[in-house]
């Protein structure tokens, strides 16, 4: 049995597709044990995307330089800089302000492979990239070029921890234990 954090990213929110959204998790059979509707402060928004994950950093310098070839645009150009640390980093600068705009709703979900799973539902973290029938590729269209371009955080609505690792970290950040609780679906007992 695996838990993951979804949160419900302020373009959810500020867009009223808070219960579409959490519908598709439900109908899957995945449980919520847990719920936060809250205005993240920077230092929560800091921790859940921590400067010294160089891997994070980069990735997401990868996924703007590669938006940026495919686009023929030069990024020393438009961003200054051409080195993924140093990309993420801004981007990580534009992700925390973007956390803040408006409250956001955190939640755990539990099951089995639900790490794996939520991502599937979620889609590419870019929306251009999701196909139709995720989260991100059914309610948004945002690019790396369009987003760093305008200097902000890609709007892709949801945020779902990428392992079962990253979860463990995060779990903890958003919720003191006796905020999970226990309890019973029926899918538990249909499917033995
Ligand atoms: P995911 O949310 O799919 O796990 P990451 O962990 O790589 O993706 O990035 C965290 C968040 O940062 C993304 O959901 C998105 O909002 C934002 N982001 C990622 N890459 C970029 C990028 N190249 N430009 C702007 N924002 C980005
Ligand atoms: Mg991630």
């Amino acid at each position: 049995m695996e838990q993951t954090l979804v949160i419900l990213k302020p373009d959810a929110v500020q867009r009223g597709l808070m219960g579409e959204i959490i519908s598709r998790f439900e109908r899957i059979g995945l449980k919520m044990v847990a719920a936060r509707f809250v205005m993240v402060t920077s230092e929560l928004a800091e921790k859940h995307y921590p400067i010294d994950r160089e891997s994070f950093l980069r990735g997401m310098g990868e996924k703007t330089l590669e938006n940026y070839t495919k686009m023929g645009v030069d990024p020393v150009d438009k961003l200054g800089t051409a080195d993924t640390l140093e990309i993420g980093k801004m981007i990580r600068e534009w992700l925390i302000q973007y956390m803040q705009e408006s409250p956001v709703f955190a939640f755990v979900l539990e099951g089995p492979h639900v790490v794996e799973l939520v991502r599937k539902v979620c889609g590419h973290t870019l929306p251009l990239l999701s196909p139709p029938g995720t989260i991100r590729g059914d309610f948004c269209f945002d690019s790396s070029y369009l987003a760093n371009t305008a200097k902000r955080a890609i709007k892709n609505m949801v945020h779902a921890s990428g392992s079962v690792e990253e979860a463990q970290y995060e779990i903890p950040l958003w919720f003191a234990k006796d905020q999970i609780f226990s309890y019973t679906r029926v899918e538990e007992k249909v499917m033995g």
